[in-house]
Order: structure tokens, then sequence, then C-alpha cells
């Protein structure tokens, strides 16, 4: 099926993509084409080490670690690692991890106006977007911005090798919500509705392999492609129902990113499927139904099913059906709040999607 639009804006893509086994030893060159030389290395805790043999082996070009990036971005850790950036006379960011590392590179980078060299090693899909989510005094806003997308994005396979399979299945849902979204978006253009199905096909294809064999460099690789295809889709478009509840469930109830999207994308994008074309060749692709194809390859791979095994109640399913109503954003389908509650039920309850 063609993805021409009879009209359309395509805005372009700025950011500069390395991809493939081996790309981490090209941060180096990237940073100096950047015209820096000092760069501060980001990571999580547990990537702690990872980053400390990144600054190795850039030698002088590293200006030092800063290995302490959290979940939704926290404004204090944020002035932390500030402070380590103005400390260690650094003139640029390099985030080495996944969505979390990303953001509080984007969270510097957007304060300093610095460039970004953003390595990605998981499916969340921050790195190629403009968007940025942070949390402070138990709120979560999330903004887009062009100073907030990185300058460069490595995407080393290798590196993908060791995230657990768990989280690799997850996040590889996590991207699928992109897709799905970027699809039937506004502001979608033919370039974000070819990377989008491109992208289902391939995970579609991968995911299960992937969970056969979490060492599969061949799998991982073609997974992390689907993740900068979904990335970048997301990256250019505007976000609807999905994100919008994701965010709500996510930022309100303090629950974990990638187990959320990955139980709310079956459901959302089912109940979108009954108010739009746009989402026909995804039924195509997932054996004639957009929500039951999406739920069977996530059981298939052992993803979360149901809301309610993160230790949501259903009180807190009437909750956030009414957050979730508060502001107004474009979706393909009109709903309300019973809508809402309906949809979370199912995902509470980890049924199967009819549409
Ligand atoms: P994460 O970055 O918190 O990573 C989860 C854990 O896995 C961390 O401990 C991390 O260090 C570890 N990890 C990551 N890659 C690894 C690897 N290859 N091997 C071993 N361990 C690894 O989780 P995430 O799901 O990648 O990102 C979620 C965050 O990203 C959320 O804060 C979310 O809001 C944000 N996000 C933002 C956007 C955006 O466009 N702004 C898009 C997607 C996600």
């Amino acid at each position: 099926m063609t993805q021409f639009q009879p009209g359309f804006l395509f805005p372009g893509i700025e950011t500069r993509v390395l991809f493939g086994q081996g790309t981490l030893a090209k941060v180096g060159e990237e940073i100096g084409r950047l015209g820096h030389g000092r760069a501060l290395v980001l990571t999580t805790p547990p990537q702690a080490g990872d980053g400390e043999a990144l600054a190795k082996d850039l030698g002088d070009i590293a200006a030092g670690t800063f290995t302490e990036a959290a979940m939704h971005t926290p404004v204090e850790v944020t002035e932390r690692a500030l402070a380590a950036y103005e400390t260690a006379g650094a003139d640029c960011v390099v985030s080495l991890g996944g969505g979390s590392t990303i953001g509080l590179g984007k969270a510097i980078a957007t304060r300093t106006g610095c460039d970004h060299v953003a390595v990605s090693t998981s499916y969340a899909g921050s790195e190629m977007t403009d968007i940025l989510g942070e949390t402070q005094g138990g709120e979560k806003t999330t903004r887009r911005d062009p100073s907030i997308r990185p300058e460069v994005v490595i995407y080393d396979v290798d590196l993908t090798l060791g995230l657990p399979l768990e989280m690799s299945v997850k996040s590889a849902l996590n991207a699928a919500a992109h897709a799905v979204e970027a699809l039937y978006a506004p502001d979608a253009n033919p370039v974000t509705s070819l990377m989008s199905l491109e992208a289902l096909e391939v995970i579609r294809d991968t995911l299960p392999a992937l969970a056969e064999n979490p060492r599969d460099v061949e799998a991982r690789a073609r997974m992390l492609y689907g993740a900068w295809l979904c990335s970048t889709a997301l990256g250019y478009v505007a976000m609807s129902l999905h994100h919008k509840l994701a965010h709500v469930i996510g930022g309100s109830f303090d629950m974990p990113h990638a187990d959320t999207h990955a139980i709310l994308l079956p459901h959302t994008a089912g109940f979108n499927a009954g108010g739009t074309d746009k989402l026909a060749p995804v039924a195509d692709l997932f054996g004639g139904s957009v929500g039951g194809g999406l739920w069977d390859l996530a059981k298939r791979s052992g993803a979360p099913l149901r809301l309610a095994d993160l230790g949501l109640t259903e009180a807190d399913l009437d909750r956030a059906a009414e957050i979730a109503l508060k502001n107004k954003y474009e979706n393909p389908r009109p709903f309300d709040e019973r809508d809402i509650r309906e949809l979370l039920q199912a995902a509470w309850e980890g049924t199967r999607p009819a549409n």
C-alpha cells in the first residue's frame, strides 16, 4: 500500500546517525567533527562501568563522567549534572544508555546550548526526538524544542547484546507504540509513515527471534534498526491517546515506563483502529487485527500484559481516566471518560483486544 498523501510537510531529518557494530569507537571523531574537545560522559549507575571505559578510550577528549542519570529526568539530578559539567570545563555531552540517560543529556543540552552525542543502548527511542520529559516535586512536564534534539546519534549493536531480555521485549514494544501513533498523527508525512510501517514489520519479525536468543547479533541489529525508525518517526509528529495515557500512568502513578507502554499498546492501537483507516496496513501486518495481533506478539515474546501486575488498583484507573481527559489533544477516534475507563480496564485485566 502506498503512503502517498495529496499534501504534506516534510521537515527534513537533522540528526546525523551512525549505525552498526563497533560504532562506539567513532564517538571521539564525532566530537571532533562538532568542533569540541571536552565531553562529559553520562550514564545511569548500572552502566557506570561502560561510561568509565568510554571516557578512558576518549582520553583527553573526556572531561569526566557523571553516572547518576535516573528515570523521568529528575530536575535535581540535572542540577547536579550541570554542576559537574561546569566543574569539569566540558563543552559537550555524550549520553551512553537508554532513554533516562539520553533524557539527562537533552536536559543539559537545552539548558547550556551545548552539543549532544547520544549513544543509544535500549529501544525506547528518545535519541531522535526533540521531546524532553522532566520531573520535579512529583510532577512530570513534557516539552518540545529543537535545542533538545541530539546532534549525533550512535547505534552500536554490540552495546545492546547485554540489554536484559525482559527489558528488551518491553522496550521494543515501547518503540512499536511510537510507530503506531506516527501513522495516524495529524502531521504524519510519507517518510514517517514509511518508516513506521517498516519498523512494525521488523519488530513483528524480530521480537520472537530475539526472545528466543537475546545474544543473536543479527536479531539485535534488526531490532535496533527498528528502534531507530520508530524514534525518528516519533521525533517529527504529534502524539495522541497512547502516549497521553502512558504519560498519565507513568507520571501520576509512578509506573515503569517500558512496562506501561508495552501493556497499553494493544488496547490503544485496537481502540484507534476503529477510528482510522491509517492502521489498515498494520492490521495486514498483524493477521487482520491491530490490537489482537499486537497482543499476540507481546504474549508470545513474554511481555507483561496486565496493568494490575504493576500494582495499579481499579480506583487508580478511575483517576487515570479523569486526568487523561483534562487536556485536549488530537486523536483519530473521539472518546469520552467511559471509553478511556473501559480501555484501561481491559489493559488492567490483560484481555486480548478484539479489534
Ligand atoms: P532506562 O534508560 O531507564 O534504562 C533502564 C535500565 O536499563 C537502566 O538501568 C539502564 O542503565 C539499563 N540499560 C539500558 N541499556 C542497557 C544495555 N544495553 N545493557 C544493560 N543495561 C542497559 O529505560 P528506557 O526504557 O530506555 O527509557 C525510559 C526513559 O526514557 C523514560 O524516562 C522515558 O520518559 C524516556 N523516553 C523519552 C522519550 C523522548 O522522546 N523524550 C522517548 C522514549 C523514552
